[in-house]
């Protein structure tokens, strides 16, 4: 899969754009804030350009997302039929952003890079890029890809094509990837593009609330039946594990995006700088990572489970029983520490 791959420069941004007129818009699997934000701001960008474009997701998001696409034109790869999928790729450029390896798309989507036939170009955050864009631009510094996406545009002095909508996408991807601008990747640059996006009238407690005050009862109360009883902390260690079954989802009536976030919580208590959130899944167990200070969870998620991220908030995967993979996740911690 990989390809003849030039590191471009933002500045190259402008000739790429002005060289095509239509445009394909990817981003991961299990799209995050950052991926819809950024995926939403480029299209609705582009759309300001006077070109035509598309959003390509792999697979559905959760349904709090939902309102940051209500006016974008984009299809679910996983439910598109053949003449479909065979229209979308024949655009004279595409862009993939949030993701820094095909395999972040998933085995079935990620045969489009075979058919893609215009310059491709990655805009992403996560560290290691493979090659499998012809064009690609990586800031790891980057806060969010969303972040990088409105430097780019100030970079090529676009901003005047940065409407409402594509403010509203710039700033949910960075406001998730930096837990409300908290992280330790949050920079003055990050501070200084919310500044633009407020001057612009970009209404931000609209999106806060869209995002965090979404709950229903049921997803409080699994939240809430998950800390009290399926948090282990590992005696003498800053080590913290949220584990949950198929069984324990189904008696709250688990919807996706419903643990959104709960790995955040085991890292909030007092001493815990790493964490560990493993669900069940149909096909095996999703983990997800997070640490602080001079704990970095990324090569040991890419190492044991095949995954991958940053430093500090990373996934990965188990095609073992949930107690089989905890229990290897236990024998291996001290590499962590
Ligand atoms: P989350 O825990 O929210 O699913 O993911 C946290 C970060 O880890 C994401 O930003 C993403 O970069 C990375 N990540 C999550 N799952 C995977 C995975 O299966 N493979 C790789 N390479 N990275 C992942
Ligand atoms: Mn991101």
């Amino acid at each position: 899969m990989s390809k003849c791959n030039k590191i471009i420069s933002m500045h190259s941004f402008r000739s790429f754009v002005s060289d095509n007129h239509s445009f394909l818009i990817t981003t991961h699997k299990s799209p995050d804030g950052d991926a819809i934000g950024s995926a939403s701001a480029c299209y609705f960008f582009l759309k300001n350009l006077k070109k035509e474009a598309v959003v390509l997701l792999p697979d559905q998001p959760s349904d709090f997302l939902l309102p940051f696409l209500q006016d974008v034109k984009y299809h679910i790869y996983e439910s598109a039929d053949d003449d479909l999928r065979t229209k979308i790729l024949g655009v004279d450029a595409s862009i993939h952003m949030d993701y820094n390896d095909p395999s972040r798309i998933g085995e079935e989507m990620r045969v489009i890079f075979n058919s893609l036939k215009g310059p491709s170009l990655m805009i992403d955050h996560h560290p290691n890029p493979s090659q499998f864009t012809t064009l690609s631009i990586s800031k790891v510094t980057a806060s969010s890809t969303a972040e990088l996406f409105y430097e780019i545009i100030e970079i090529n002095a676009f901003e005047d094509y940065v409407d409402n909508q594509c403010a509203r996408g710039i700033y949910l991807g960075m406001m998730t990837d930096t837990g409300s601008f908290r992280f330790p990747s949050v920079q003055a640059y990050t501070h200084h593009v919310l500044e633009r996006l407020l001057s612009l009238g970009l209404n931000h407690v609209e999106i806060h609330e869209a995002i965090y005050d979404d709950n229903t009862l049921a997803r409080l109360q699994l939240r809430g039946f998950a800390i009290a009883e399926r948090l282990e902390l590992l005696q003498g260690t800053p080590v913290g594990i949220i584990t949950l079954s198929k069984e324990d989802l189904n008696r709250f009536g688990y919807k996706k995006g419903d643990t959104e976030g709960l790995v955040n919580v085991i890292l909030s208590i007092k001493g815990v700088q790493i964490a560990l959130f493993a669900q069940e899944k149909e096909d095996g167990v999703k983990l997800s990572f997070r640490s602080k200070g001079d704990y970095f969870v990324n090569d040991f998620a890419s190492k044991y489970f095949n995954g991958g991220g940053h430093k500090y908030a990373a996934g990965g995967e188990s095609k073992e029983s949930l107690n089989v993979t905890i229990s290897r996740f236990k024998s291996l911690v001290n590499e962590l520490l």
